[in-house]
């Protein structure tokens, strides 16, 4: 864990502030949860805060509390730049490096002259003026309320708070069955549930709100689905041909790589999903047990994450990416078939 000049950065904020939040672009449930969660709390400590994304997040979670104050950079960029110049210090909430907001924010939040401070769980964060990391920690709303708690604030924590909080804990653990998911995660949610959050409520906000293009385009990438025994993997594609026949919309292919991972003795998973607009084929990795699909993913395809869960792209056709990563996992199979002996 890496917790540097904290007590200074909880000093500063003694006084209110301009305050800008930002999560990585293709904001997810623990994106949007921690940056919402954290400016619900600052506004009610009396600061002014601005939550800004990169970009678009998924339908799913467009109910989230205050999700409609969020300025997107890529749409409302004259309004985010103003609220950056505006402000004294910028929190970067759910990743580690700025390159992970895409390269136009990034560009603007190189010429930043205030300080950041990083709340994050993935690995090998970049160094920052005030730094909150720990990549133990289930998700980055985890952290958000350690830091509240930190703050002495959790009294504050009221039904939109609990909310947002509970939204990014339960998304990023698989619904609390991951290995991140600890005691002292349940004893967050108990709280959170005793502050206000409904836990049936928000799950089913975020999972039951399926259209049937989307089951279809599922049934899809099921019948896409490659297995490779012998090293204990499993692949699902999506082309750009698919996606468009069965009405893609952002969000659509989100957990569909789990179904890969749901297959008894697989240990790693992948999902390919071409993106004909940026030129690139998006890749989510998925492993149980020891394999590190981080390091898979910063070593061959210009990505990273966590250890069970990560990211990347390639910028090759979809079928040249899959033989890639096919021609990739002789160099594994040993890491693979004991991936999960433990
Ligand atoms: P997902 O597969 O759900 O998009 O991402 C899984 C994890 O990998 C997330 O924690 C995400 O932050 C990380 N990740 C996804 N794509 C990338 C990428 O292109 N680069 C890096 N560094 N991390 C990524
Ligand atoms: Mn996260």
């Amino acid at each position: 864990m890496i917790l540097k000049n904290f007590k200074e950065l909880l000093d500063y904020l003694k006084t209110p502030r301009n305050i800008v939040v930002i999560g990585h672009r293709n904001p997810d449930g623990d994106a949007l949860g921690s940056t919402l969660g954290l400016k619900h709390y600052l506004d009610k400590k009396g600061h002014k805060t601005q939550v800004l994304m990169p970009n678009e997040y998924p339908d799913f979670l467009h109910w989230v509390p205050g999700s409609k104050t969020v300025y997107r950079f890529d749409r409302q960029n004259k309004q985010s730049v103003r609220e950056l110049s505006k402000s004294e210090l910028v929190f970067l909430l759910d990743f580690n490096a700025l390159h992970r907001v895409g390269d136009d924010m990034k560009n603007t939040l190189e010429k930043y002259e205030n300080d950041f401070a990083l709340i994050d769980h993935h690995q090998q964060p970049d160094d920052f003026a005030y730094m909150y990391s720990d990549t133990g920690m289930s998700s980055t709303c985890q952290m958000v309320y350690n830091f509240i708690e930190m703050d002495g604030g959790l009294d504050e924590i009221d039904e939109n708070i609990a909310t947002c909080l509970y939204t990014g804990i339960m998304t990023d653990t698989g619904s609390f069955r991951f290995r991140s998911t600890t005691s002292k995660t349940h004893q967050i949610i108990a709280d959170l549930i005793d502050k206000g959050a409904k836990n049936d409520k928000i799950h089913s906000n975020i999972y039951d709100s399926n259209s049937y293009s989307r089951l279809l385009l599922l049934g899809q990438a099921l019948t896409n689905l490659e297995i490779l025994p012998e090293f204990k993997t499993a692949f699902i594609t999506l082309s750009q041909e698919e996606k468009d026949k069965f009405n893609y919309e952002k969000g659509d292919t989100e957990g569909v790589v789990n179904y890969a991972l749901s297959l008894k003795g697989i240990v790693f998973a992948a999902i390919f999903i071409e993106d004909k607009e940026q030129g690139i084929v998006k890749i989510s990795f998925r492993s149980k047990g020891s394999f590190s699909v981080n390091k898979f993913a910063r070593n061959h395809f210009n990505g990273g994450g966590h250890d069970n869960a990560s990211g990347g792209k390639s910028t090759v056709s979809l079928k040249d990416t899959t033989s890639n990563f096919i021609s990739l996992l002789p160099n594994y199979k040993q890491e693979l078939l004991k991936s999960y002996e433990e």
